[in-house]
């Protein structure tokens, strides 16, 4: 099994507050992994040290076998990891065609017309509104686009933030649906979710973060058994 991502007894700090500590997981070619935890527990910080902001304190983060823990942002990028960002932050003033085009600049605009395509079979509705402008759309479509934008970089591994943020059922439903044929389509997808349910039943493995430390790791199907899980993130059910 190739190893995609991999965290070793990472550290993070904002000023005296440690985020993150001595946090190891890792992430496989080909898998689906989610991180879950409440609000605060150090979901996002741990997502966005990845691409070097906040830098890490201690430890290492590697990218297929090497540290990326002092690169650029651009050279994270170029090197194959995109993200679609929380609360769908897409560039409200273009349309959804120019917000797609944006997401090849860390490949250099190559391949365009061919993705946009593929992202339209992809994303039915995004093609249908392709000449709006990204503001106009509904939440659910927003959210789509930026994971729309972020695959037109041709990642090896897509990272999410928090796909289901805000986001009515039925629409959360179609979000996992089509994070589930992405999976299919061998994409590795690491997604940082506070909808355990969905997130673990979609993933192959998750692990669970509680005050910045990883609490507890396993399959998906073992995380939605396990009875800490069950009662912390699924409702008592
Ligand atoms: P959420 O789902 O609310 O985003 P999270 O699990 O992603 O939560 P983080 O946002 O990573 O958690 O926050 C982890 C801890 O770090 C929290 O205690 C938070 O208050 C603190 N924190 C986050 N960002 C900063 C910052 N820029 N400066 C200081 N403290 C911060």
């Amino acid at each position: 099994m190739n190893r995609m991502l991999e965290f070793r007894e990472v550290d993070v700090f904002y000023g005296p507050i440690q985020a993150l500590q001595q946090v190891s997981l890792e992430v496989n070619e080909g898998e689906t992994v989610a991180l879950i935890g409440a609000n605060g527990a150090g979901k996002s910080t741990l997502l966005m040290s990845i691409f070097g902001q906040p830098r890490i304190a201690g430890g290492q983060i590697l990218f297929r076998g090497e540290d990326i823990s002092r690169k650029s942002t651009h050279s994270i990028a170029a090197a194959g990891i995109a993200q679609a960002p929380e609360g769908r932050r897409v560039f409200p003033d273009m349309t959804v065609t120019e917000n797609l085009q944006m997401g090849t600049i860390p490949i250099g605009n190559r391949h365009e017309a061919e993705d946009l395509q593929r992202m339209f079979a992809l994303f039915p509705h995004l093609e249908e509104r392709r000449h709006q402008r990204a503001m106009t759309l509904s939440g659910g479509e927003q959210q789509m686009l930026a994971i729309a934008r972020a695959l037109m970089s041709r990642p090896r591994l897509l990272l999410l933030d928090e796909p289901s943020l805000g986001l009515a059922p039925l629409v959360v439903k179609q979000i996992f649906q089509t994070l589930r044929e992405l999976a299919l389509e061998g994409m590795t997808l690491f997604l940082v979710e506070q909808n355990a349910h969905h997130a673990l039943k979609l993933s192959d493995r998750g692990y669970v973060m509680v005050n910045g430390r990883i609490r507890l790791q396993g399959t998906g199907g073992e995380l939605l058994a396990n009875r800490e899980v069950r009662q912390a993130y699924l409702g008592g059910i």
